[in-house]
């Protein structure tokens, strides 16, 4: 495309609210897979439009589907970046791994997806906090009811511009501790981006909700004794001496967003802490006074600061009205490298233009 032809982001007339991932934009990538035809077909870019399935396709009755998430940011200086993406493509294919799914080459999509985005550019909103959601998925569509890994498979990656997180600013979360449930065991799919891991924790989502809360805190299934994660984040807990995030033991989904805190964190020169943390350790340290600080970290929402924990009957209460000191200077940090405001000293973007 020449410069001339290149539209301005934010040319596409989209409601004042955006309700996350209701509106999408108008291409799409598709590229199907046939074991029988030597693997992956040659890839479309086409109009979004319904898609025509056997109701026999396999992930209709077994399940295997899996998906990412990421944004692309229409930057100060008039620019498009993507953050990370070859880390969702590389994630997209360990996951495969785990769901017996074929795996992708990473730069034949990282390409495909670059375009996509370039030519959809105009949906990405102009207004502050605003981006372009993008979701790859993949779908076995091989009509068979005969239990095995399909054959045949689809993957596709949608578009969805979204507006900030917290419309009235970065608020903290009240988040609390679902017992009854688990949603990931080590050696199961946790660590995968698997749809089936979100079907296993809505209930326990609903109970929050129920209780007045906005995440569930889940701990590990085998001892009920660790905390995991929350909803659709990685979780950090910062001690009056440390700062210290769960290690992937095999039931945690690897966020890239945590990653790239671990990274900022160890360039301000704190010590991070990969680590097992039990839910009495916080409940101890909160009774000292040395529990300071909660958050998450994922691609929604970017950094979420904790306002209350429950546990049982114990509520640790945090940052009730303004979000945690530490929580918002790694907002500011990863929203500023996002919006190319800051420099991007570890090369996390990559731009579509
Ligand atoms: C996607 C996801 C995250 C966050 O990952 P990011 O790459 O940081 O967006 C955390 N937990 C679960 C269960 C997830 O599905």
């Amino acid at each position: 495309m020449s410069a001339e032809t290149i539209a301005k982001p934010g040319k596409v007339k989209l409601p004042e609210n955006l309700v996350f991932g209701k509106i999408f934009s108008e291409h799409v990538f598709e590229m199907d897979y046939d074991s029988s035809k030597g693997g992956w077909q040659t890839p479309v870019i086409k109009k979004l439009e319904n898609l025509s399935i056997h109701p026999a396709a396999m992930v209709f009755h077994y399940g295997q589907a899996l998906f990412e998430g990421l944004k692309a940011y229409n930057l100060v200086d008039g620019r498009v970046a993507m953050f990370r993406p070859g880390k969702n493509i590389e994630r997209l294919n360990s996951s495969a791994r785990r769901l017996c799914m074929p795996e992708v080459d990473i730069e034949q999509i990282l390409k495909w997806l670059t375009d996509l985005v370039c030519m959809d550019k105009d949906w990405i909103p102009d207004r502050p906090g605003h981006s372009l959601y993008i979701r790859p998925f993949m779908i076995s569509t091989e009509p068979c009811f005969g239990v095995r890994p399909a054959d045949q498979y689809k993957l596709m990656i949608m578009l969805s511009p979204v507006g900030p997180y917290y419309p009235e600013g970065f608020k903290p979360v009240p988040i609390m501790v679902v017992d009854q449930y688990v949603r990931a065991v080590r050696r199961g799919t946790g660590e995968a981006k698997a749809a089936g891991n979100y079907a296993a924790s809505l209930i326990g989502q609903n109970q929050a909700k129920h209780e007045g809360f906005s995440q569930v805190l889940w701990l590990d299934a085998i001892e009920h004794k660790y905390i995991e994660e929350v909803g659709a984040m990685n979780i950090f807990v910062r001690f009056k001496n440390e700062i210290a995030t769960p290690s992937l033991e095999g039931s945690i989904l690897p966020g890239i967003t945590r990653m790239s805190v671990i990274q900022i964190l160890k360039d301000w020169g704190y010590t991070i802490n990969e680590r097992q943390i039990s839910i009495d350790e916080m409940v101890a340290a909160y009774d000292k006074g040395e529990l300071l600080e909660v958050f998450g970290s994922g691609t929604a929402a970017v950094i979420s600061s904790v306002s209350k924990l429950k546990y049982n009957d114990k509520l640790m209460t945090f940052n009730e009205t303004e979000a945690g000191e530490l929580a918002l200077k790694l907002y500011d940090e990863l929203t500023g490298i996002q919006y190319g405001k800051i420099e991007d000293r570890h090369n996390w973007l990559t731009y579509v233009d």
